[in-house]
């Protein structure tokens, strides 16, 4: 049997949140071009990147992705990026317990002001650091699934789980018509 391959396109798209220095803008170069760069700039207001992945129902998602900066200066420009976006990524790090504090103020801000519909995931980074964690994973899954977030940890250094989580986002997004 031979079925025509049926390939549709999404827009999505997407904010990183989190402190600064957890890695946000590491993961996304990590997704975008596959690299790392430890002297990498701290991020000034926002920047904007985009990419395109295909997902195995042939289902083409180009991801919209807003990196945001972490200081407190900023917290204030957040909203702009967050409301209008399908999906939160709310990253902290996994050898930081500040960070995940900080993450969870993050998850309530877009809990009461983000999109009702929006898909929530929260990324422990730098995984590749296991003998410096200080946040378990068992505490971040509960916290996660209490909130309805999807969870995974992931190493922008190693590029572990990085292209895991945005395939875990695109699929979850609500599929209307399109
Ligand atoms: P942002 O402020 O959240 O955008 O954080 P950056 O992406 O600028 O990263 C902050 C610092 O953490 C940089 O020195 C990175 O090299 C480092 N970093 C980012 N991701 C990882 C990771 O997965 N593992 C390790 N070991 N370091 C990382
Ligand atoms: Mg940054």
């Amino acid at each position: 049997k031979c079925s025509s391959p049926l390939i549709s396109f999404l827009d999505l798209q997407l904010v990183l949140l989190g402190d600064s220095g957890v890695g946000k803008s590491c993961i996304l170069l990590r997704f975008v071009r596959g690299q790392f760069d430890p002297s990498s700039k701290v991020t000034v207001g926002a920047s904007f990147l985009s990419q395109t992945i295909s997902l195995q129902d042939s289902t083409n998602v180009k991801f919209e992705i807003w990196d945001t900066a972490g200081q407190e200066r900023y917290a204030s420009l957040a909203p702009l990026y967050y409301r209008g976006a399908a999906a939160a990524v709310v990253v902290y790090d996994i050898t930081n317990p500040e960070t995940f504090l900080k993450a969870q103020f993050w998850v309530k801000e877009l809990q009461k002001h983000g999109n009702p519909d929006i898909v929530m995931a929260l990324v422990g980074n730098k995984a590749d650091l296991e003998n410096e964690r200080e946040v378990s994973h068992a505490e971040a899954q509960a916290y996660a699934k209490s909130n309805g977030m999807f969870f995974i940890e992931t190493s922008a250094k190693t590029s572990e789980n990085v292209n895991q989580l945005f395939e875990e986002i695109a699929k979850r997004l609500p599929r209307g018509q399109s």
